[in-house]
């Protein structure tokens, strides 16, 4: 198969954790005998120095045209950058407002993995992480409160503030089933968050999100409201396998669940459209603070390329094969020094890099 991948390199460290993925994906089509075309795209600071823009519109179109796009990062340190001394729309960050704007990326999906061999740096008791945990959170993206209209006004002398929540039901019903397709790729269950004890959005999302599930049988469904899913998140993540959610609680839940993983070099993320589209990025910034001294953690962006082969391409073996030898590099005791402990092996990105492809199988 040829994978036509779009790639965004990005800003600080984003070179440097993309050149280990494209490695790690060069090795796995190498040993499933497919073919990656790549096409480089200029987004955020890179692309300002270059265009004087965050983002051209040739750039979203040489987008559209691959499959997937894997990204690092973007974006520099405010406090020093010339970048920000632009106006917020000509910022790294606003080229990532659009692209995800142009190319309708409403569903956004970040995996909160514990790894057992990383479990000292989750913050949870000891009974409750044994044997780590493994959920995915489906947030929406494009709708809901962020999205709503709002406005302030003073009412009988008294500043008020309006912030509309709103959903129809295709936007309800397009996530679902998003959420619904990737639940059948893993465990089969999907927990779906809602507060539809208070807020009509909520009650036609459980009943959208009901009708959905009528189409996946073999997926259980549970509804929780929101305020025990922030608990039981700390309680017992365990049991969880894909997490259904709206935008404002998914923002919420999905850094709970990555703060309890511990590591934020290890959370990857995608954003995904109606089509098999995807932009495929680490959940970590550009981390300017180490940018240019080879230590960063590729892992976040390696297993973003899983999640890209797993979901753009349909090619679960080839992602289970990148998982697989994540795997296999933490049990063997290398580390990258932000997730370093005592008697493990320290190397630098480069290094963890040529470990994952070495043990791609
Ligand atoms: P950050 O995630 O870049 O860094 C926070 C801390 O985590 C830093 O100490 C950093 O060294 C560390 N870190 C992050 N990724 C790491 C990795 N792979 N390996 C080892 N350590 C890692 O967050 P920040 O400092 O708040 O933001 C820096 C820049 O990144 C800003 O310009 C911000 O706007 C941008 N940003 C971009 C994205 C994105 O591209 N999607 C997301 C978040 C932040």
């Amino acid at each position: 198969m040829e994978l036509r991948i779009g790639v965004i390199k990005g800003d600080g460290i984003g070179p440097e954790i993309v050149t280990e993925a494209m490695k790690v994906l060069d090795e796995t089509a190498r040993v499933y005998g497919h073919t990656c075309g790549y096409t480089q795209l200029l987004m955020g600071g890179a692309s300002i120095d270059v265009h004087g823009v965050p983002l051209t519109d040739e750039t979203v179109a040489a987008a559209r045209s691959c499959d997937a796009v894997l990204m690092g990062s973007i974006g520099g340190d405010a406090r020093t950058s010339p970048w920000y001394q632009l106006e917020p729309s000509k910022r790294p960050e606003a080229g990532l407002l659009r692209i995800r704007k142009e190319l309708n990326l409403f569903a956004n999906l970040r995996p909160a993995v514990l790894y057992d061999e990383l479990k000292g740096a989750c913050p949870l008791k000891k009974e409750i992480t044994e044997g780590g945990f493994d959920m995915m959170i489906m947030r929406e993206l494009t709708g809901g409160l962020y999205f709503g209209e709002r406005r302030t006004v003073r009412e009988d002398g008294v500043m008020t503030a309006y912030d509309s929540l709103t959903y129809n039901e295709n936007e309800i019903r397009r996530i679902a089933k998003r959420g619904f397709d990737i639940a059948m790729k893993r465990r089969k269950k999907v927990t779906s968050v809602d507060k539809a004890n208070v807020l009509d959005s909520s009650r036609l999302w459980r009943k959208v999100v009901e009708e959905v599930a009528a189409g996946y049988p073999e997926v259980a469904l549970e509804h929780m409201l929101v305020d025990n899913c922030a608990m039981q998140l700390v309680k017992d993540p365990k049991q969880f396998d894909v997490i259904l959610t709206e935008n404002m609680f998914g923002d919420i839940l999905s850094d709970e669940a990555s703060m309890v993983t511990g590591s934020i070099g290890m959370l990857a993320s995608a954003s995904l459209n109606e089509t098999k589209f995807g932009l495929y990025e680490p959940s970590g910034g550009s981390a300017p603070d180490i940018a240019g001294k080879g230590i960063a953690n590729p892992i976040a962006t390696i297993l973003s390329a899983a999640m890209m082969l797993r979901f753009s391409f349909d090619l679960d073996r080839e992602a289970d094969a990148i998982e697989n030898a994540v795997s296999r590099v933490l049990k063997e005791g290398y580390r990258t020094i932000d997730i370093m402990s005592e008697g493990k092996e320290q190397v630098d990105t480069k290094k963890m890099g040529d470990l994952i492809a070495g043990y791609i199988q």
